[in-house]
């Protein structure tokens, strides 16, 4: 390579702002209701919103209750063949809608079904369309698997960093060696053991790793959650994330009054558990009744957000990262490259050097000063709470939704107001439609998963054989 294609190649990979990534945020902002352009709103400053995939691999090998598939997902086989052919196509189609980056979650039935070639090609199809992706698991491998997924056959890294989010929870049965945990403290040696299987891949390896805990609450695990946060917040996770439990999916394993679990109560027993007032309005995606989030890090066993909403300066810190850095796209790139986007946005608005001095030693001295920081290290660690909502609410939101009219009953008219402002796509190439993952599982997953059935039927060999 010359050294001009060299230089253009360096200016390509370094520039802070592409213009079609900047174009698609503009778009999301406008698209966005206006009760959700909020200071502190991320989509369509920073983020276009997180995608899924869907109908690729529905089947799991645990059962949960509940569990927000169809009752006809187990009933599908795993077809590696028909989960990257049906990948490439949503992936392409989220591509063109939503920009040349995003988050997305490789996610269906359980992702450790796929073979870890047919699974490594999966995530390397996503990365080819911009996306950066994440298997979606209830962390019942083994290392053998990991090691398998991450390496090629001459044992060498084909997939340099993973993302995964491990779902554990005392509601799935079946998971080896403890087939019905009684509580969610018993779980706590399985997310030590999924953790540290990623810890060995990195130290044998080299492959880096981004692990997320998702967990659902329901009654009868809400007054486990603040142990769960102090128990868990140092095994390594970067992210907790909890979900209220919703009536979607199937009806059979609907087995407590979920209502009475809201984002609020989940919320405060995160916030006993990190043994502090969690900000969730610092940092929004999209609908607060949808989604909280508040990120922030671990000196030792206390936790401090990264932005303080009681602090004016952080609140202005806020405001200047969206003008100067909000559409530089942060997510799936390199260190070295994302430093080079950072230094020529320096170049282009010095005040940024300024304004980034000041937030640090602001940090600094909330946490304690420098001799906090080197006695105990710092762990990044984020709280989330995604609610998703009923399927007898969604279904005729959504059906006067695409007849244009806004709903009557106050209830239908909120759901409509969030699926409006929605933080999780999910596409149908086969429409060319872009769908909340609300809409997906309680009014479209029940028929594709029929569907399915038909196109990919599990075959009982001993039927096979008697015919
Ligand atoms: S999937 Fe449903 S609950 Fe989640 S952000 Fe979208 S509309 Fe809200």
């Amino acid at each position: 390579m010359g050294i001009m294609a060299v230089l253009r190649r360096l200016e390509r990979r370094t520039r802070p702002v592409d213009p079609e990534y900047a174009s698609v945020l503009q778009r999301r902002w406008a698209e966005l209701p206006e009760h959700v352009k909020t200071p502190g709103q991320f989509l369509g400053r920073h983020a276009v919103g997180c995608e899924g995939t869907h109908g690729v691999f529905p089947k799991c090998n645990l059962a949960c209750t509940p569990c927000y598939h169809s009752r006809d997902a187990n009933r599908v086989r795993i077809d590696g063949a028909h989960t990257l052919a049906e990948v490439d196509k949503q992936m392409a189609l989220l591509r063109r809608l939503r920009g040349p980056r995003a988050h997305a979650q490789l996610i269906g039935g359980e992702v450790t079904l796929l073979s870890p070639d047919d699974h490594a090609a999966t995530l390397l199809t996503m990365r080819r369309y911009g996306r950066e992706p994440m298997s979606m698991s209830h962390g019942d491998f083994d290392s053998d698997y990991l090691e398998r997924l991450a390496l090629d056959e001459q044992g060498r890294p084909r997939l340099r960093r993973l993302s995964f989010a491990g779902h554990f929870d005392m509601f799935m049965f079946g998971r080896r060696g403890i087939p019905r945990p009684g509580s969610e403290r018993e779980l706590n040696p399985y997310r030590q053991r999924f953790v540290d299987m990623f810890k060995d891949l990195r130290a044998k390896h080299g492959v880096r790793s981004f692990l997320a805990h998702n967990m659902t609450v329901t009654p009868a695990n809400l007054g486990q959650v603040a142990d769960l946060v102090r128990d868990c917040h140092a095994m390594g996770f970067g992210m907790f994330s909890f979900q209220p439990a919703a009536f979607v999916g199937d009806n059979r394993r609907w087995h407590e009054n979920y209502e009475q679990v809201g984002m609020d109560q989940v919320w405060r027993e995160i916030e006993k558990g990190a043994g502090t007032t969690l900000d969730y309005t610092v940092i929004q995606h999209g609908d607060l009744r949808c989604n909280r989030a508040a990120y922030g890090f671990y000196v030792g066993s206390r936790w401090h957000p990264f932005l303080s909403g009681d602090d004016p300066r952080d609140l202005d810190a806020r405001a200047a990262f969206f003008r100067y850095l909000g559409e530089v796209n942060f997510a799936g790139v390199e260190l070295a490259d994302l430093l080079g986007k950072l230094v020529r946005a320096v170049v282009r608005h010095p005040v940024i050097l300024k304004l980034a001095v000041q937030w640090l030693a602001r940090l600094v001295r909330r946490v304690g000063g420098v001799p906090a920081l080197l006695r105990h290290g710092v762990r990044p660690v984020s709280f989330v709470v995604h609610q998703f909502m009923d399927a007898a609410d969604v279904a005729p939101a959504w059906e006067l939704m695409q007849r244009g009219e806004p709903a009557s009953d106050p209830r239908i008219l909120a759901t409509q107001e969030r699926l409006a402002s929605c933080h999780y796509a999910m596409a149908h190439p086969e429409t060319g439609e872009l769908v909340p993952a609300c809409v997906q599982h309680s009014v479209l997953d029940p028929v594709e998963n029929v569907e399915l059935r038909k196109l990919l039927p599990i075959v009982n060999i001993a039927d096979v054989r008697a015919s």
